[in-house]
C-alpha cells in the first residue's frame, strides 16, 4: 500500500472511456448481502458511509453539514491530510449528498444520503457514471486533465451533478493544472471536482484559491481505539484494551493504517499485548517499563539483558529507544498534569507504572535522560551497526543516571552536606530544589542560588561546565526565573551613553543600535552635548543618531563629532567584564568543588545576570572585582549536553 487507493482498486472496467462509462442499466438496485461476499479488508468492509460514520473530523462534518442546509455547496473541494485519515472516502460522501434522491426518488441534495436510492448505492458501489475517480499519480498529464474538461461539458447522465474525484492531484504536471484552472474559474453549474491530496505545498496557489479546503485531521489514539474495539466486536474477536492502544499507536492517525494491522492482528490471533507487540515489532510496554527502571537505577547489566530479550524477539532497538523517548515524555507529561492518572486516554499500565516514574523521577533526571536519548536516536540512523550505537546508547544512560544532578550537589555542598559521592541516589525525588518550576514558584530566583545561603552582596553569575565544547550540566534552576523588569511608558532622557544606546535599541534601530555598540567611542557626555568618535562611516552615524533624538527628544541633544580616542566601545568594555569574570568563576570554590565531582569538565560560558545587554554592570553600582567572585546558578533544562562518552566515567 503505498498510497490512498492500492486497497481500493477501481472497479472492473465496463465499457470503454477513461473513466468507464457503466449504463445505467448494470447497476445492481442493492449491494450483494454481506454473508455471500468474499472476504473484504476492514478498511474497506467498515469504509464510512454516512458524515456521522466518519471519526476524528467534526469540523469538515459540521461545516460540510451547514453547507447543505443553506443550499451553498461548493463547486471545487481540497482535502488535504496524512494517507489515511479519510480524504477519498470524504469524497465519495459528498459525490452522494449532492446526488442522493432520496427513498422515494423525490430528494434533493442532502448532508444525510439515504444510501438505498440508485444514485446512492451506485456511488456505493463505484460504478455510477457521473461519479468519475482518477489517480493522478498514474494520470499527470495534459491529455488526462482534457479528458476530464472535455466531459465536464455534457450533462450529467443520470445524478444531479457530475463529480469529478481526483486524488493525489499534487501530482499532476504544470500544463495539466493550468488546463484545469480554466474550467475551475468558470465551473459548470453541474459540475463539482472534489481534490485530494497528502501534499498540499505542491498544489499550485492559483488552483488552491479556487477551492473550499479542509484539513482531515490525524485521528486521536483515545478515538482510533474506540473505534478498532468497535469493529473487532462486530468480527467477533476479542483484543485487550492494551493490544488495541498499541494497534492505535501505530497507526499513527491513520483510520486506515490501523485497520490493516487490526486486520492482521484478527488473521494472526493476537489478542493481547505481548502478540500485537511482536506483530508490530515492537517491544512491549512492558518490557519498556522495565528498561527504563534499569537505567534510572544505574543498572547496566540488567538493560542490556532486557535489550537482547527484545532483540531476540525481532524488536528493531532504534525502534526501542524510540519507546523510551515516548516513554520518557509520558511520564513528563503526567508529572506535569496529574490529572491524566485518572482519564482513560492511557492504557492501564501506563497510568501505574507511568505514574510511579513520575513520582520517583525529577524533572531533572528526566531532562538530563531525554536529552540523552534524543542524540542516541540520531546517532543509530547513522551508525554502521544498530544495535551497537543502542547499546552504547543505554550504557550511557545508566552512568549519567548515576551522576548526581547539579542542583543535588550544590545543595550538598551548600548545606554543608559532605556526602559527595557519584553513586548519589539516582531516583531523586521530587518536591526539592531538583524541580525548577516548584523552587522558582517560591523564591522567584531558585533555591540554588548560593548568595541567599552566603548572604553575599555579588551579582548572580550563570556557569556552563563544558567538555571538548559540549555543555555538561544541565541545572535544576535557571535565568527564566528572573521576573522581567517593567518597561516604563515614557522614555526618560539617558542620562547616560549606555542608556541613549539602549534607547536606539528600543526605538527599533538595530542597524545604528549596532554601530554604536561597537564602532563608537564616547568623548564627552554632557546633557544636551555628545560628543563622539565613531569609526567609521562617521557622518552616517551622527546624522542618524541626531535624526532618531530628534524624534523622540525634539530638541533636547546635540551630537557633535570629535577626533580624541574618548572611552573604549561598549563591545570592548563588556569583553573586558567577561574576561573578569571567567577568572573569577575559576577561583570559586563552588566550581572547584564541581570539577572534582565531574571529571573531564570544564568551564564554558560565564553568564552574570547582574550585566546589562551590552556585558556591563549597573552603572551605579561598583563594578566587579577579583575578590567578589559571582555566584552561580546552572544552565536552565534545555542546555547542551556533552558526550557522556567524552568524561572519564571509569
Ligand atoms: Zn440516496
Amino acid at each position: 500500500m503505498t498510497d490512498e487507493n492500492d486497497d481500493l482498486p477501481l472497479p472492473p472496467d465496463t465499457g470503454g472511456g477513461f473513466f468507464g462509462d457503466a449504463p445505467a442499466q448494470d447497476i445492481p438496485a442493492s449491494p450483494p448481502p454481506a454473508e455471500a461476499a468474499p472476504y473484504r479488508v476492514l478498511a474497506r468492509k467498515y469504509r464510512p458511509q454516512t458524515f456521522d460514520d466518519l471519526i476524528g473530523q467534526d469540523s469538515l462534518v459540521r461545516i460540510l453539514r451547514r453547507a447543505f442546509e443553506l443550499n451553498r455547496v461548493a463547486h471545487a473541494f481540497m482535502l488535504t491530510g496524512v494517507r489515511g485519515v479519510g480524504k477519498t472516502t470524504t469524497a465519495r460522501i459528498i459525490a452522494r449528498a449532492l446526488n442522493c434522491i432520496g427513498p422515494d426518488g423525490n430528494g434533493g441534495p442532502t448532508a444525510d444520503p439515504c444510501g438505498v436510492c440508485a444514485n446512492c448505492t451506485a456511488i456505493l458501489a463505484d460504478r455510477h457514471p457521473d461519479v468519475l475517480e482518477m489517480d493522478a499519480a498514474s494520470r499527470t498529464g495534459v491529455d488526462d486533465v482534457r479528458e476530464i474538461i472535455e466531459a465536464t461539458r455534457f450533462r450529467p447522465m443520470q445524478a444531479r451533478m457530475k463529480v469529478f474525484i481526483i486524488d493525489e492531484v499534487h501530482m499532476l504536471s504544470r500544463n495539466a493544472f493550468n488546463a484545469l484552472l480554466k474550467t475551475l474559474e468558470e465551473p459548470p453549474p453541474q459540475v463539482t471536482f472534489i481534490f485530494a491530496t497528502t501534499e498540499l505545498r505542491k498544489v499550485p496557489v492559483t488552483v488552491l484559491s479556487r477551492c473550499q479546503r479542509f484539513d482531515l485531521r490525524r485521528v486521536p489514539q483515545s478515538l482510533l481505539a474506540g473505534h478498532f474495539h468497535n469493529i473487532a466486536l462486530k468480527e467477533g474477536a476479542t483484543l485487550s484494551e492494551d493490544a488495541l492502544a498499541l494497534i492505535a499507536r501505530a497507526a499513527d492517525g491513520s483510520v486506515r493504517d490501523g485497520l490493516s494491522l487490526l486486520d492482521q492482528a484478527i488473521a494472526q490471533g493476537a489478542s493481547d499485548a505481548d502478540a500485537v507487540a511482536d506483530m508490530l515489532g515492537l517491544a512491549d510496554r512492558g518490557l519498556v517499563f522495565d528498561l527504563l527502571d534499569a537505567l534510572m537505577a544505574g543498572k547496566p547489566a540488567e538493560a542490556l539483558d532486557l535489550t537482547d530479550q527484545a532483540y531476540a524477539r525481532g524488536a528493531d532497538l532504534g525502534v526501542l529507544l524510540a519507546d523510551l523517548l515516548d516513554l520518557l515524555h509520558l511520564i513528563s507529561r503526567l508529572k506535569a498534569i496529574p490529572s491524566l492518572r485518572e482519564g482513560r486516554d492511557l492504557p492501564e499500565a501506563e497510568r501505574t507504572r507511568g505514574g510511579a516514574l513520575a513520582d520517583r523521577l525529577s524533572n531533572a533526571v528526566l531532562g538530563r535522560a531525554w536529552q540523552i536519548l534524543l542524540k542516541g536516536v540520531q546517532e543509530i540512523e547513522t551508525a554502521p551497526d544498530r544495535r551497537q550505537a543502542a547499546e552504547m546508547v543505554l550504557i550511557r544512560l545508566c552512568h549519567a543516571s548515576l551522576l548526581p544532578t547539579p542542583d543535588r550537589l550544590i545543595r550538598q555542598l551548600t548545606e554543608g552536606g559532605q556526602d559527595l559521592s557519584l553513586s548519589a541516589g539516582p531516583l531523586t525525588p521530587t518536591g526539592g530544589a531538583s524541580s525548577p518550576v516548584q523552587s522558582g514558584a517560591v523564591s522567584g530566583i531558585g533555591s540554588t542560588n548560593v548568595s541567599e545561603s552566603s548572604g553575599g552582596p555579588a551579582p548572580r553569575a550563570h556557569v556552563r561546565l563544558v567538555a571538548n565544547g559540549g555543555t555538561i550540566l544541565e541545572p535544576g534552576t535557571g535565568y527564566a526565573e528572573v521576573a522581567p523588569e517593567p518597561e516604563p511608558e515614557l522614555p526618560p532622557p539617558p542620562r547616560t551613553w549606555r542608556e541613549m544606546v539602549a534607547m536606539v535599541a528600543r526605538e527599533r534601530e538595530p542597524v545604528l543600535h549596532g554601530m554604536l555598540r561597537n564602532a563608537v567611542h564616547l568623548v564627552r557626555f554632557s546633557p544636551p552635548d555628545v560628543q563622539i568618535r565613531a569609526e567609521e562611516p562617521q557622518a552616517r552615524i551622527e546624522r542618524q543618531l541626531q535624526k532618531l533624538l530628534d524624534r523622540v527628544y525634539p530638541g533636547q541633544w546635540r551630537i557633535s563629532a570629535s577626533t580624541a580616542p574618548g572611552e573604549p566601545t561598549l563591545d570592548e568594555q563588556g569583553a573586558e567584564v567577561v574576561a573578569i569574570n571567567q577568572a573569577s568563576v575559576e577561583e570559586h570554590p563552588l566550581v572547584q568543588a564541581i570539577l572534582k565531582a565531574f571529571p573531564g569538565a570544564k568551564i564554558g560560558d560565564v553568564q552574570d545576570h547582574s550585566l546589562d545587554e551590552y556585558g556591563l554592570p549597573p552603572e551605579i553600582t561598583v563594578p566587579l572585582t577579583d575578590d567578589a567572585p559571582p555566584d552561580l546558578e546552572f544552565a536552565p533544562l534545555d542546555a547542551d549536553f556533552l558526550d557522556e562518552d567524552d568524561l572519564n566515567l571509569n
